[in-house]
């Protein structure tokens, strides 16, 4: 028993890619997940019907996290649904990759809302009822970028440093309650968002890589479901890379 049967989890950015193998992966735990989108309705849908052909029980909902009043709906209709709110993935993220002097001002604020505004967002709706439940789990995506930085993402590696600190800060102000707030830092995984990098780019990345390979969803997957579960419930404020050691601190 690991704690996490009968859970309710919202994964934001779960129609596909890492936030996909995260709902698939807390389903399969007896968790009932919330797939946030934003567009991609019809693929959400799949990931439901997917979870539902496994035995699983997850609900599609569109929210555009970046927005605050979105976002705030978006907690609340889960709260009025389902009663409770024990695990937060904020796992929405996107990227507009330029060099500082090409980059415009909508590429800097477009991720800057999408990735870290949207934990703010999600978070501040959430907490408030894990508060009052005297227990929750918000576990946020970052990145390895945050940590190391990387030329041509200012902009990205800005946002998930932020994300970083914004854990560990909310770890100090919520631990009394019994809710805990970490970090996962995904190294190079095959998504939609990495599929775009020169094949060359790629294959620099994996052989940097001491593990010699690209990480998956479900590598991802393994660890949120960790610091969801009850073996987990002594750990807060902290950041696990997930990089197959692409990034050693
Ligand atoms: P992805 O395949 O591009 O998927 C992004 C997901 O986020 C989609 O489901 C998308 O939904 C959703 N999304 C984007 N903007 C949103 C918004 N404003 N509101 C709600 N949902 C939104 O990306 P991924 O590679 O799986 O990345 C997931 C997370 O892992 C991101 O935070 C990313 O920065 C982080 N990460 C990825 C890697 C990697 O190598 N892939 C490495 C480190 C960290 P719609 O299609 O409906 O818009």
């Amino acid at each position: 028993m690991n704690g996490l049967q009968d859970k309710i989890a919202v994964v934001t950015g779960a129609s596909r890619g890492i936030g996909r193998g995260i709902a698939q992966r807390l389903a399969a735990e007896g968790v009932t997940v919330i797939i946030n989108y934003h567009h991609s309705a019809e693929a959400a849908a799949e990931v439901v019907a997917e979870i539902e052909a496994a035995g699983g029980q997850a609900v599609a909902m569109q929210a555009d996290v970046s927005q605050f009043a979105e976002a705030q709906a978006l907690i609340k209709q889960v709260k009025k649904q389902f009663g409770r709110i024990d695990i937060l993935v904020n796992n929405a993220g996107t990227t507009r990759d330029n060099l500082i002097l090409l980059m415009k001002e909508a590429e800097w604020d477009t991720v800057i809302e999408t990735n870290l505004k949207s934990v703010y967002n999600c978070s501040k709706a959430a907490v408030r009822f894990m508060i009052k439940q005297r227990s929750g789990r918000i576990i946020n995506i970052t990145s390895v970028v945050g940590l190391s930085g990387q030329a041509g993402q200012t902009n990205y590696a800005a946002s998930k440093a932020g994300i970083i600190g914004f854990t560990k800060s909310l770890a100090k102000e919520v631990g009394s309650r019994h809710v805990t707030v970490n970090a996962i830092a995904p190294g190079f995984v095959l998504t939609a968002l990495t599929e775009v990098l020169p094949e060359e780019m790629q294959a620099q990345i994996i052989a940097a890589t001491p593990l010699g390979r690209m990480g998956n969803a479900e590598d991802i997957a393994g660890t949120v479901a960790f610091l969801a579960s009850d073996d987990a419930s002594f750990i807060t404020g902290q950041v696990i890379s997930v990089d197959g050691g692409l990034v050693m601190q």
